[in-house]
């Protein structure tokens, strides 16, 4: 599972990621969606804004045509009217076919659109004939006979009608080139025959149609494909736009197509005020959207570049290792970082929603805490060096704490509350424990080491009184046994003698102590165990008699010898007994024994794996036992709970042990006192 997890974490990691970027991506994508939408509606509504106005121009110029073109028909209607009336009237009372052509020319001169006028008889004879003085002249008298189709058809529409009719009109051609476009007016008169008026289309529209249109038009007659019969008035100019309006004059036996071609100099973009206004405010809508999309531009950067600050300091305060702690005027904390949440083991929540009492202020202490809130919110000012104090876990452990505290300030430098920053000194404090430890037990080892120094100086000083003793004592003996043993003499004898062994024996010890002492290679010689605890035993008996100790003996059959060096173990034999003995040395208490046990054993604990046999004393008591307290410092140098003890025994019999590779350890009795063992090794191999 935890080969798994880094993976696991960096696939999520990478998820979360692409997650990220896709949402920026989108949103990204949406904002410019947005404004794209934007920029087409405007664009969209300006060009169908321009294009409204621009066809309601045109139609304004189409209707202002179509009115025109009415007019024009309105007055050619007129025209035609007011000259059929003049016609009749030149054919008044007591005209005859001699009088007649005076009064045509008369009103030949009046009416320019008039090629010829005749008066024909009821067979469509010509009577009399007159042609328009202002052109030369296209008809031929002989052409112009009673066979003249369109005239005949005119007429007989007349006569069918009883009243004026006109022929469709024809194209006369005229010498050297070139023709004119007339329509025949047929008015049948009373007294029998008709007049026949010939008109020139041209003319008509020059005549009547012409004055009430503007320069800028083109009047024509067109036949009803849209065959031009005559046209008038300015020529189209390149660049314009050109408009038509149709109409039809329906005249009794003909019918004319009036058309009216009117064109303005490139209207299309902005034809009038309102599309330029328009336009205007278009481009300043267009300006303003521009504006604001720089301006939203720049505000998302300075939004993108506030979210980075942002992150920035928030990955500052969480990732730093200090508590920060922020409150307010009153008191309350506004603001916890990661860090503080983690030294004092409640969630921000928890820290932010706690009345006026902190929850990580120990209890017993509450009441000082908050008179030095008090102190503070009044306005008194920290130490600028810190001060220590002392926070309770969410599980009620306290630990200690440096605080820093400062003035909270706005961007108008106005205090708004407090900034504290704390730094758990647990660590620091059991660094310094340690330190202090090792300090004493630098403190102890020169101590020992003068012990050291004194033991040596006192094994050389001892040595020479400790060998006159013995040889003394030796020579009392040659003179006790040279004057032959007298009765009294054995036992006296018998105590020089013992005098003699424990000097020596004292000798030894100095030696070895001296020995060790000096760190020389102590002599190992393979002793057996028997011997060892015989060594002790009469030094042991003579205290045990004293504290009233039984003392015990077990000591394994066929046990292989020991190598080691023999003072300095019987020493620790001789230590470990005395201090069992000294632990029953209570009063009241019955059944005291002290049991010396060896036996085989397989090293204890580290002691080395070799093949090598083991030999395992024992000494056990049944007295007061050993306290936890005293267990902690148990081999510690100089440690004792005796008035007169050294503190020494135990730390040296230790070190003695573990010279030789063993071990040395205790436990409890049962049911009371405690057993000290250690291991030695055997001289040769157990097979
Ligand atoms: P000293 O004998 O000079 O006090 P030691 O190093 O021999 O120094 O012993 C240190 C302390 O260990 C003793 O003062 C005693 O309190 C405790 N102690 C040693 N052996 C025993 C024991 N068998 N039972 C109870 N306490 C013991």
């Amino acid at each position: 599972m935890a080969a798994l997890a880094p993976p696991v974490t960096q696939v999520l990691r990478r998820a979360f990621l692409r997650l990220a970027f896709l949402r920026s991506l989108h949103s990204a994508w949406q904002r410019w969606f947005l404004w794209l939408l934007l920029a087409v509606l405007v664009v969209v509504l300006l060009g169908t804004v321009v294009w409204l106005a621009g066809r309601h121009e045109v139609e304004q110029v189409q209707n202002a045509l179509e009115r025109d073109t009415a007019d024009a028909v309105g007055d050619l209607r007129g025209g035609l009217q007011r000259n059929i009336q003049s016609l009749r009237a030149s054919l008044a009372v007591g005209v005859d076919a001699e009088r007649w052509p005076i009064e045509a020319a008369g009103l030949l001169r009046e009416h320019r659109e008039w090629l010829r006028l005749e008066w024909r008889n009821a067979a469509m004879q010509p009577l009399a004939a007159i042609d328009t003085p202002y052109r030369r002249r296209i008809f031929d008298d002989i052409e112009r006979g009673a066979e003249q189709p369109d005239v005949a058809l005119a007429c007989t529409a007349a006569r069918k009608l009883a009243s004026p009719a006109y022929s469709s009109s024809h194209y006369v051609p005229m010498e050297p080139g070139g023709g004119l476009e007339v329509m025949e007016l047929c008015l049948p008169v009373e007294r029998g025959g008709y007049l026949v008026a010939t008109y020139s289309l041209r003319d008509l529209l020059t005549e009547l149609a012409a004055p009430t249109l503007s320069r800028g038009q083109e009047v024509s007659f067109t036949e009803a494909d849209g065959t031009r019969l005559a046209t008038i008035g300015a020529q189209r100019r390149t660049g314009t736009r050109v408009f038509t309006s149709q109409q039809l004059i329906d005249l009794p036996g003909a019918a004319l197509m009036l058309r009216v071609d009117g064109w303005r100099a490139a209207p299309d973009v902005f034809p009038n005020l309102l599309t330029a206004l328009v336009t205007a405010v278009s481009i300043a809508l267009v300006s303003v959207l521009i504006l604001l999309a720089r301006d939203s531009r720049r505000r998302l950067r300075a939004e993108h570049d506030l979210a980075e600050s942002l992150a920035f300091r928030k990955a500052m305060e969480d990732s730093v290792i200090t508590g920060l702690r922020a409150r307010d005027m009153q008191g309350r904390i506004t603001y916890v970082n990661p860090a503080f949440c983690e030294m004092v083991g409640f969630t921000p929540e928890e820290l932010m929603n706690a009345s006026n009492e902190a929850p990580y202020w120990p209890t017993e202490l509450a009441h000082e805490y908050q008179h030095r809130q008090a102190v503070r919110l009044a306005g008194g000012m920290p130490p600028r060096e810190g001060f220590e104090s002392v926070f309770m876990r969410k599980d009620g452990s306290r630990f200690p704490v440096l605080i820093f505290e400062a003035p909270l300030l706005n961007a108008q430098r106005m205090q708004t509350g407090w900034m504290s920053a704390f730094i758990d000194t647990s660590e620091q404090r059991r660094i310094e424990e340690i330190s202090r430890a090792s300090q004493e037990r630098l403190q102890a080892s020169a101590r020992l080491a003068t012990v050291g120094e004194m033991a040596s100086l006192l094994s050389h000083e001892l040595t020479q009184p400790l060998a006159a003793i013995s040889s003394y004592a030796n020579g009392s003996l040659n003179l006790l046994r040279a004057e032959h043993a007298s009765a009294g003499n054995g036992e006296v004898a018998m105590a020089i003698s013992r005098i003699a062994e424990q000097a020596e024996r004292a000798g030894q010890v100095i030696r070895s102590v001296h020995d060790f002492v000096r760190r020389r290679d102590r002599t190992r010689e393979a002793v057996a165990p028997q011997l060892l605890i015989e060594a002790v035993l009469p030094l042991v008996r003579l205290q045990a008699r004293k504290l009233g100790v039984r003392v015990e003996l077990q000591v394994e059959e066929r046990l292989p010898n020991v190598l080691c060096d023999r003072t300095l173990v019987e020493q620790v034999l001789l230590n470990l007994a005395r201090n069992g003995m000294q632990a029953m040395d209570m009063p009241g208490l019955g059944g005291r024994t002290l049991s010396l046990r060896v036996h085989r054993a397989h090293p204890i604990g580290g002691a080395t794996s070799d093949a090598r046999a083991w030999l395992e004393f024992a000494v056990a008591d049944v007295g007061c036992g050993i306290s936890a307290e005293v267990e902690a410092r148990l081999f510690t140098p100089f440690f004792t709970t005796r008035p007169d003890g050294m503190g020494l025994g135990l730390s040296l019999c230790r070190t003695v042990v573990e010279q030789h590779g063993g071990v040395l350890l205790f436990a409890a009795n049962q049911p009371r006192g405690t057993v000290f063992r250690f291991t030695l090794p055997a001289a040769a191999p157990i097979h």
